[in-house]
């Protein structure tokens, strides 16, 4: 009964031990002070956003403290932004090796390594927040993620989600699909494929040049977020046109990962508290953005004079229909993203069905007169 644990290093808690000690019969209380040492566990989150980015950089910030304060100050993490230890594309490999214990980005990124990793943040007209969340949670999605990142010695889990976002910032009036063939459109990741099937051009530019591109014209359009961000961005002095909705991430998800070796070296409180925290800082992204999203779009429209527009419906089809073909190629070509794919679309259907009846048939209620 009288076990001292000990944690070593300095930071230290006061504890009263009661000793009984049995001495002819009668019991005697013997009280002594023991200063018992907490060990500090100190790990590096490596993220692919800019400084305190709204929402991304800001959540991880949040997500350190909230560990930190959970665990009593036992698991410190000291976050850094994009290029601060490493540039935001080598946050993959710098977890995987050790560099870092953590990492703090979207799985996007890495689908030049894993193809199938697309899946885990967003897929074109795929899920919104709230269906990859359920896909992930109870559909099957963990599993496949956690297989597909497992021989790169990392655990993935969902830490945030932006909702979807906006179509775009365009420097010209879309008013079909053809109006929308032959621009030249920054855009990443499996959505930039779609545009090239239907007669766009995409291009990837880092963060740093797509305010300078958009505003020269080496680039028509961009996607970037949401209003939230893209205010904060200043897209607007580049482009008038600002169009939704965001077709190409209709629920981009964040990413935590974690070096395995360091997570299963954790006690296993500070693995459940690691685990609770990521689980709170996924909400409170979607929170935060949702929140926000509206009061940045007023001020887009009524400040800085940026016309709201609809995408037309003709591009819309387009776009879906080039969405399916991207994504059956995708399958064709990797095992592994077929094998996403498969439990993807076996998520996707039932959950749009009852969606129809659900959020949408309440949301179109809603908006009656
Ligand atoms: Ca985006």
């Amino acid at each position: 009964m009288n076990k001292i644990i000990r944690w070593g290093k300095w930071a230290l808690v006061g504890m009263t031990t009661v000793l009984l000690v049995a001495c002819g019969g009668s019991e005697e209380k013997e009280t002594a002070s023991v200063e018992q040492k907490v060990d500090t566990i100190h790990w590096k989150m490596v993220t692919t956003w800019p400084k305190n980015a709204p929402g991304m950089g800001t959540g991880a910030e949040t997500l350190a403290q909230n560990i930190k304060e959970m665990s009593n100050g036992r698991l410190d993490i000291k976050v850094y932004a994009a290029g601060e230890l490493v540039p935001a594309l080598e946050v993959f490999d710098a977890v995987s090796r050790g560099t870092a214990q953590m990492g703090h980005g979207t799985a996007y990124y890495w689908k030049g390594k894993i193809p199938a990793a697309q899946f885990f943040s967003t897929v074109p007209f795929g899920f919104n927040a709230q269906e990859f969340n359920a896909w992930v949670g109870e559909g099957g999605g963990l599993a496949l993620w956690e297989e597909i990142y497992a021989p790169f010695n990392l655990i993935p889990m969902v830490a945030g989600n932006a909702g979807v976002q906006m179509g775009g910032w365009f420097n010209k009036e879309i008013n079909s699909l053809a109006d929308f063939q032959g621009l030249k459109i920054r855009m990443p990741g499996l959505g930039g494929e779609v545009l090239e099937k239907v007669g766009a051009s995409s291009i990837n530019l880092p963060a740093s040049e797509v305010f300078t591109a958009l505003q020269t014209g080496t680039i028509d359009a961009t996607e970037w977020v949401g209003p939230y961000n893209d205010l904060a961005f200043g897209l607007y002095k580049a482009a008038k046109y600002y169009y939704y909705p965001g077709w190409h991430e209709p629920g981009s998800a964040v990413e935590a990962i974690f070096n395995k070796d360091a997570f299963e070296a954790l006690p296993k409180d500070l693995k459940a508290i690691v685990r609770s925290a990521v689980q709170q800082a996924n909400l409170a992204m979607l929170n935060e953005f949702t929140a926000r999203n509206n009061a940045a779009l007023q001020t887009l429209v009524n400040e800085h004079n940026v016309i709201l527009k609809p995408f037309p419906e003709d591009l819309l089809i387009a776009l879906k229909k080039a969405s399916s073909e991207t994504l059956e190629a995708l399958a064709a070509n990797d095992p592994q993203s077929q094998k996403v794919y498969d439990s993807f679309k076996s998520f996707l259907g039932p959950v749009s069905e009852w969606h129809d009846v659900s959020e949408r048939a309440y949301i179109n209620a809603r908006a009656l007169e």
